[in-house]
């Protein structure tokens, strides 16, 4: 652990225990937080998108007794101001569609009776689609190799030896990827998976770490709702305007034939500043959508446009103290936005 989780938790802690937290959710300005998910595993992994199922447990537990966990429609709602935002409306999504929402979050959300919204890469369910950072990870999970030589793509030799140093090229190599358009993406991803020994085409073998319409239609059943998070998860404004649009709504399109109820809410992939603009907002209202969330970080106003909603990122690292227990008061002080 480094000095600064350290100094992170003692502040934390002070603040915590000093009452601030508290103070700052009864007396701050009124706002709706949402949460990010994406991936619950069985203990902690490192690569800045998972929580582990004991970390999630704890997190739930604190959320469930400290907030007011709503759903994205309520939140909605309260947005718009058709009833009154309070401070400590809450509402937790889960991006991607992984299966693990299914298998460990669903079953702890369910236990505090927490609702939740499940955004759906639908390419991914389907099969004709596999995310490409899917791909990626599983060629570097794969490979025999202790080295990646990246040079032609600007990026030197790659280590891929230890499982740290291959969590770190994966990053390397999804953040050189994320900023290319697909015409220049999908080819070095090729390249690349020939490089490491795996399959250029996307493998099927990837699909069982996602979600399937079953789980799907049976967790909506029970009260879970489910949002669109485009076909194939590529960034909207770095396509044609037709591309994005057909994104947009065929992922409305086909989680709507599966479930038989309309979709109303929308979340841009990787969702940054740089992913969504205005063109691409209009697109997604178009379509029907009310809400569209984004992944800058914040808490929302009322009033908020309901087609940039902030959310806030949470992963095993950002509440983890330095003997790597969860940590209440820094997961709180996350929460409160206080550091
Ligand atoms: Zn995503």
């Amino acid at each position: 652990m480094t000095v600064r989780t350290t100094l992170k938790w003692v502040i934390s802690v002070a603040l915590y225990y000093m009452g601030v937290v508290w103070i700052v959710r009864r007396l701050g300005r009124e706002a709706g937080t949402i949460l990010i998910f994406h991936r619950v595993r069985d203990a902690w992994h490192d690569d800045g998108m998972s929580v582990s199922r004991a970390t999630f447990e704890r997190q739930v537990r604190y959320l469930a007794r400290a907030y007011d966990v709503v759903s994205l429609d309520e939140m909605e709602q309260r947005l718009r101001g058709v009833r009154p935002l309070g401070r400590r409306a809450l509402a937790i999504t889960f991006d991607d569609g992984f299966r693990d929402n299914y298998t460990r979050a669903w079953p702890i959300l369910a236990r505090h009776h927490c609702p939740a919204t499940v955004f759906l890469v639908v390419g991914a369910l389907d099969g004709d689609a596999p995310m490409w950072t899917e791909q990626l990870r599983g060629a570097l999970e794969a490979t025999a190799a202790d080295a990646l030589d990246a040079t032609w793509l600007g990026l030197g030799m790659l280590p891929l030896g230890s499982e740290a140093e291959r969590r770190q090229s994966l990053r390397t190599l999804s953040s050189w990827l994320k900023q290319k358009p697909d015409r220049e993406r999908e080819p070095a991803l090729a390249d690349i998976c020939r490089r490491l020994g795996s399959p250029a085409e996307p493998s099927a073998a990837r699909m069982d770490e996602m979600l399937t319409w079953e789980m799907v239609a049976e967790m909506r059943s029970a009260g879970l709702s489910i949002g669109a998070h485009t076909v194939s998860h590529k960034i909207l404004t770095r396509i044609d305007p037709d591309e994005a649009q057909w994104e947009i709504e065929e992922s409305k399109r086909r989680i709507e034939k599966h479930l038989g109820e309309s979709i109303r809410h929308f979340a841009y992939p990787n969702g940054t500043r740089h992913d969504w603009n205005s063109a691409i907002q209009a697109l997604v209202r178009q379509a029907g959508f009310e809400t569209a969330c984004t992944t800058v970080k914040g808490t929302n106003p009322r009033g908020a446009d309901l087609h940039a909603l902030r959310r806030l990122d949470i992963n095993d690292r950002a509440c983890t103290d330095p003997s790597g227990r969860f940590s209440t008061a820094m997961f709180a002080v996350r929460l409160a936005a206080l550091l």
